[in-house]
C-alpha cells in the first residue's frame, strides 16, 4: 500500500482523489490531509479514511472537528491548525505521494517542503509552480522528487511527451475553453458580474480557477507553469481557444505531426494517472464517444480583450520574482472582484500595474523560497493599493 497525504483534501481535487483512491482501494492509503474551514466534511473524510494527521484553518475549527469527531465515535487522529498543520501533512514521514490540492500561493511552502524530502508531488495548485518554479525543479532534481502535474492540460502535455525526445518537440499547445466571455464585446466585459464571470462553460471548479478562466489568467498561469514543468521557451509555448474542452492539450513534433490527449472533463483521470504514473490503470467512467462531437474548434485568443495572457509571457521572460509578483496581484484582484470592489476589465489592469511597478524597480532574483514568499507579501500590499486607489476614483466618477 502506497502512502499518500492531501493538502487541500475538502476542495474539488482533494474531493476528486478520494474517489480516485476508493476505486483504486486497497493501493492507497490516506495518512494525512487539511482541508481549512469546511469541517464537516472533514469529520466525515477522517472518519473514513482515518489519516494519522488532519490539519485545519484555526484553533476554532479545530475544536469544531474534535467535537465532530466525537460524536461520529470516531478516534481523534492529531489535529493541528494552519501553516504549521499544512507543513505536518506535506511532510508526514510515511508519505510517499503528496497531492498538492490547495488554492493560491498558501501552498507554496507545504509544496516546496514536500519537494524537498523527495516525495512525488501530484500538483493541482498552480500558483506555486508560478511563483517559484525554477526552485522547485532544482530541490526536485537534488532530493530525487517527482512533480507530476494533474492540472489537465499539463497532464495532457505529460502524456504526450512520455514517448518523445524534448529536441523533437517544437511546440507545447495549450488548449483553452476561453471561458464565458469568449465572444463577449469589451464594453459588455467592462459591466460584467460575478455570476456571469462564474457562469464556466465546460468545467466545474473553484470559485477562484473559474473567475481565473475568465479573465484567462488561468491560461496565462498555465503557460509559466508549462515552462517549469517541462523546459520548454516561453516561444515555444501555445494557448488556443477549444471550445469543447476536448483536446486537453497537445504538441508539434519537429516534422509537423501534432500529438493530443483527448478525454472528457472529469479531473479523476489525471489524478488517477499522477498518482499511478508510469502505470496506466483502468478507469471505469463514462467514455468520450467520439461520434457525438460532431466537431472540434481551434481559435485564436484575443489578446486585446484578455490583456492577462500577454501579462503573464511578459512576467514569465522578465524572470526573477516577476511571475510571483503577477501571481500575487492576481489573487488579490480576484479577490477583490469577487468583494465587489473592482470590475472585471480593472483586474488585468492592477495585474499590469504591478508588474509594471516591478519592472521600474528593478526585477529581483529568485534565490530562495523566502524571495518569492517576500515578493508575495509585498505585491499583495500594493496591489491593495491600487485596488484602493481604483475604488475611490470610480465613487468620484459615480458622484
Ligand atoms: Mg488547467
Amino acid at each position: 500500500m502506497q502512502k499518500i497525504a492531501i493538502l487541500g483534501s475538502t476542495g474539488s481535487i482533494g474531493r476528486n482523489t478520494l474517489d480516485v483512491v476508493d476505486r483504486l482501494s486497497p493501493r492507497f492509503q490516506v495518512v494525512a490531509i487539511s482541508g481549512g474551514i469546511n469541517t464537516g466534511l472533514l469529520a466525515e473524510q477522517t472518519a473514513r479514511y482515518k489519516p494519522e494527521i488532519v490539519s485545519v484553518s484555526t484553533t476554532a475549527h479545530a475544536k469544531d472537528l474534535t467535537e465532530r469527531l466525537e460524536a461520529l465515535n470516531t478516534a481523534l487522529p492529531k489535529i493541528y491548525v494552519g501553516m504549521d498543520g499544512m507543513l505536518a501533512v506535506a511532510t508526514h514521514p510515511q508519505a510517499e505521494i503528496v497531492v498538492s490540492a490547495t488554492v493560491g500561493a498558501l501552498g507554496l511552502l507545504p509544496t516546496y517542503k514536500a519537494i524537498e524530502l523527495g516525495r512525488r508531488v501530484a500538483i493541482a495548485n498552480k500558483e506555486p509552480l508560478v511563483m517559484a518554479g525554477e526552485l522547485m525543479q532544482k530541490r526536485a532534481r537534488e532530493n530525487g522528487a517527482e512533480i507530476l502535474p494533474v492540472d489537465s492540460e499539463h497532464n495532457a502535455l505529460h502524456q504526450c511527451l512520455r514517448g518523445e525526445k524534448n529536441h523533437e518537440v517544437v511546440k507545447l499547445v495549450l488548449t483553452a475553453s476561453g471561458g464565458p466571455f469568449r465572444n463577449t464585446p469589451r464594453e459588455e466585459m467592462e459591466k460584467a458580474s460575478i455570476a456571469q464571470a462564474m457562469k464556466h462553460p465546460t468545467w466545474q471548479m473553484g470559485s477562484k480557477i473559474t473567475i481565473d478562466s475568465a479573465t484567462m489568467m488561468n491560461k496565462g498561469l498555465e503557460v509559466i507553469e508549462a515552462h517549469w514543468l517541462f523546459g520548454f521557451a516561453p516561444e515555444q509555448i501555445d494557448i488556443v481557444i477549444h471550445p469543447q474542452s476536448v483536446v486537453h492539450s497537445m504538441i508539434e513534433l519537429v516534422d509537423g505531426s501534432f500529438l493530443a490527449q483527448l478525454g472528457r472533463t472529469d479531473m479523476r483521470l489525471p489524478i488517477q494517472y499522477a498518482l499511478t504514473y508510469p502505470d496506466r490503470l483502468v478507469l471505469d467512467l463514462p467514455r468520450l464517444d467520439l461520434t457525438s462531437l460532431q466537431k472540434l474548434e481551434f481559435f485564436a485568443p484575443d489578446r486585446e480583450r484578455f490583456p492577462a495572457i500577454d501579462l503573464s509571457y511578459k512576467a514569465l521572460r522578465l524572470g526573477g520574482i516577476a511571475p510571483a509578483v503577477l501571481n500575487a496581484a492576481n489573487e488579490v484582484a480576484v479577490a477583490a472582484f469577487l468583494a465587489g470592489k473592482i470590475g472585471f476589465m480593472d483586474i488585468s489592469r492592477v495585474i499590469a500595474q504591478a508588474i509594471s511597478t516591478c519592472e521600474k524597480q528593478g526585477v529581483k532574483e529568485l534565490n530562495s523560497i523566502e524571495d518569492a514568499l517576500n515578493a508575495d507579501t509585498q505585491t499583495r500590499q500594493l496591489t491593495e493599493g491600487f485596488i484602493a486607489e481604483l475604488a475611490s476614483l470610480t465613487l468620484v466618477g459615480k458622484s
